[in-house]
């Protein structure tokens, strides 16, 4: 029933995206054990470190029994099944995962990461695998925020190290609150300590289609249209095989599997880089 619930969500925001999307085009032409990754500068090695934060739910977080799951943990697993490697997932903090990836101690990472100009100065991203956007959460009751003009002074949670608390930033006279999760700056704006949440779309709909922090509502637009890639080492040799095995997931079916299993829609189009 939750499920339902969460996927009518879902399905609402991707169904927008592909419009935002669609309208960009026109009108711009446009196991988690912490073992080191033994040669991730090597010529390819059969098991790839795989670094991910999982506290971002439907991408990643832990099942019940503690388990990691979610879309991108099933995307990760199938590319690596279609490559001809085993992935191993490690758990890291979120701004920790590109420093982890400059020292190669992880081999990639998966964890709804934003493929960003910024970032790809230091590390190196696989073709986009999904796209999503940042989106600001309130309380349901408040009425005066309606854009992100209104978050001048304000007060906003967000999540270190992402392009929510980018985006934050660069607000006039915002007063920004950072937290190491996504439902930790909900969980914040839900308690009154914030006026709003500058977050991804996808999971701050899913923390409230699921019930897990009551009282909050999206406000209409997107603040920005992002899409996520899998990051790699700068010059990784694995680059190559993740881009092939993403390849036959996207060509045979699997993709869409997955992505059905968790958005209960068919995947919308992918671009073969990201704008940036
Ligand atoms: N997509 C956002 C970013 O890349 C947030 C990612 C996350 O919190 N896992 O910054």
């Amino acid at each position: 029933m939750v499920r339902v619930t969460r996927f009518r969500f879902l399905r609402q925001f991707l169904l927008g995206l592909v419009c935002v999307v669609m309208i960009a085009a026109c009108g711009g032409g446009g196991g988690d054990t912490g073992a080191p990754a033994d040669d991730a500068a090597g010529g390819g090695s059969d098991l790839l470190v795989v670094a991910t934060e999982p506290a971002f739910p439907p991408f990643e977080f832990q099942a019940e029994d503690g388990s990691l799951v979610g879309f991108d943990i099933d995307l990760m697993n199938a590319i690596g099944e279609a490559a001809g490697f085993e992935v191993e997932f490690q758990s890291l903090p979120f701004d920790g995962i590109i420093p982890a990836l400059q020292s190669n101690t992880v081999d990639a990472a998966i964890s709804g990461m934003t493929i960003t100009a910024a970032r790809l100065e230091t590390v190196d991203f696989s073709r986009p695998y999904i796209a999503a956007g940042l989106a600001i959460a309130v309380q349901e009751s408040n009425t005066d925020i309606n854009s992100i003009d209104d978050l001048e002074g304000k007060r906003i949670a967000v999540q270190i190290g992402t392009t929510g608390a980018e985006t934050a930033n660069g607000i006039p006279d915002a007063q920004v609150s950072t937290f190491d999760s996504a439902p930790l700056a909900l969980q914040e704006l839900s308690n009154g300590n914030a006026d709003a949440v500058i977050n991804d779309a996808p999971v701050t709909l899913d923390a409230i289609a699921s019930g897990n922090i009551p009282g909050l509502k999206v406000i209409g637009e997107l603040v920005t249209e992002e899409y996520y890639g899998i990051a790699l080492p700068k010059g990784s040799p694995n680059l190559e095989r993740v881009n092939s095995g993403m390849a036959t997931i996207l060509e045979n079916g699997t993709y869409a599997e997955i992505f059905q299993t968790w958005f209960g829609a068919e995947p919308p189009e992918l671009p073969e880089e990201a704008p940036l």
